[in-house]
């Protein structure tokens, strides 16, 4: 019987997950699976490695599908297509660790009362995120269930990256510039210390530029700084989120337009970034192939601000050993990753043309003072092989920094 790790990824509409095999210390991915419309009529489908992808609508006799469904739902569709498998523990992506969680841990009633206590730091994930566990206790309760932060490898920042100029009992009371994207850049960095030893010792920056977007910065294995604050909202502009934003404009949406917490809400998270601006679309291909002008203002904002990103962080690191460009558009947008690292030479940044055409793994020149790489992120790896170190199955790729 195969061992096998779930990773499972529970939002408000969506659950996310793969199933990867734990044998003699090594992972491997056996599926990748989502369920969309949860909350109404759903949807399933899954693919296995290397096969045919399986789609359809979930029982139309239940009018709403909610979590423990969905769940259901995948162990199912484990037990045929996965059959003789046997899930020993769910790793589980959870948003917010707050201010104490710097590491994955196992879920117990004890800290999944103090994982509720967070929801108000995260309402839009961290209550799907907990409701993905909790359904995963009921449909998988003889496996080992791990909590993964976003927010955990940001932990160790100092005191003037973590806060705002607020009275410190803001600070006190949780108010704090926690960073999101940390499974990603976990993932990265653990990939740049296996390949890259010397340059991971250095001074990096990885770019998550995918719908979600956010940059880190990384001395000797520990993240810094990060362009995300006390939400994912912070930082650079992102599929349908505005980044940074005066707060001032908020103040001045609720005094004179008289809008609520909850269409601000809606306005700055979901009808922002890309798609605000453009008008059109969230999603960066479209708007490349677009020819409105529109849709060209807000790929020049996009740069423009992972440019100054880059600029601001790099004088935080006071140099650059390294920049790691992932997500969908770092991995894939030849022409923004161009705008983006372009007239940088002065900065030590050389990039090889051809090389970034071509989406090779080094796109800088040799000899370019600051080396330019495009990594693959994979969040889900991540989650499995933090549940499968914390269960005691796998030797980590590479020793944790403690
Ligand atoms: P992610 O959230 O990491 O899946 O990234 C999604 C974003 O990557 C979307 O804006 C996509 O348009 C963008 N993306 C993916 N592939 C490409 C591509 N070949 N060229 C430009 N953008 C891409």
């Amino acid at each position: 019987m195969a061992d096998i790790i779930l990773t499972i990824n529970a939002g408000s509409s969506s659950v996310k997950f793969s199933a990867q095999q734990i044998a003699e210390g090594k992972l491997t991915p056996l599926a990748l699976g989502q369920i969309d419309g949860i909350g109404g009529r759903a949807t399933f489908s899954a693919k296995k490695t290397g096969g045919e992808k399986t789609e359809f609508e979930l029982d139309q006799t239940h009018a709403r599908i909610d979590h423990r469904m969905a769940l259901s739902a995948v162990l199912d569709w484990m037990d045929g297509a996965l059959s003789g498998s046997n899930v020993v523990g769910v790793g589980h992506r959870v948003v917010h660790g707050g201010p104490n969680f710097s590491q994955p841990i196992l879920v117990t009633a004890e800290n999944f009362a103090a994982l509720k206590a967070l929801e108000p730091l995260a309402p839009l994930h961290q209550p799907y995120n907990l409701a993905g566990v909790a359904a995963a206790v009921e449909t998988f309760p003889k496996a080992a269930q791990v909590a993964c932060f976003d927010t955990a490898f940001h932990r160790r920042h100092p005191f003037i990256a973590d806060t705002y100029a607020l009275p410190r009992k803001y600070y006190d009371e949780g108010v704090r510039r926690y960073g999101f994207h940390g499974l990603s850049y976990e993932f990265i960095h653990r990939i740049l210390r296996y390949e890259e030893p010397v340059l991971a010792r250095g001074k990096v920056i990885v770019a998550h530029l995918g719908n979600g977007a956010s940059l880190c910065a990384i001395e000797a294995g520990k993240s810094v700084a990060s362009t995300m604050g006390f939400t994912a909202l912070d930082g650079l502009p992102m599929g349908t989120r505005c980044g940074q934003l005066d707060p001032g404009v908020v103040l001045y949406l609720m005094a004179e337009k008289k809008m609520t917490a909850d269409q601000i809400t809606d306005l700055l998270y979901r009808n922002s970034g890309l798609k605000g601006m453009s008008g059109l679309s969230n999603d960066m291909r479209d708007l490349e192939a677009s020819g409105e002008q529109s849709a060209k203002d807000a790929i020049a904002y996009f740069v423009s601000r992972v440019r100054r990103e880059i600029g601001g962080l790099s004088a935080v690191l006071g140099g650059l050993d390294c920049i790691v460009m992932t997500g969908g558009i770092g991995e894939n947008a030849v022409n923004v990753r161009k705008a983006i690292l372009e007239k940088m030479e002065w900065f030590g940044i050389q990039i090889d043309w051809d090389a970034n055409a071509r989406n090779e793994r080094v796109i800088s020149e040799k000899g370019s003072p600051t080396v330019a790489l495009i990594l693959k992120t994979d969040e889900e790896r991540m989650i499995a092989a933090h549940t499968a170190e914390l269960l005691g199955l796998k030797q980590p790729l590479v020793p944790a920094i403690s």
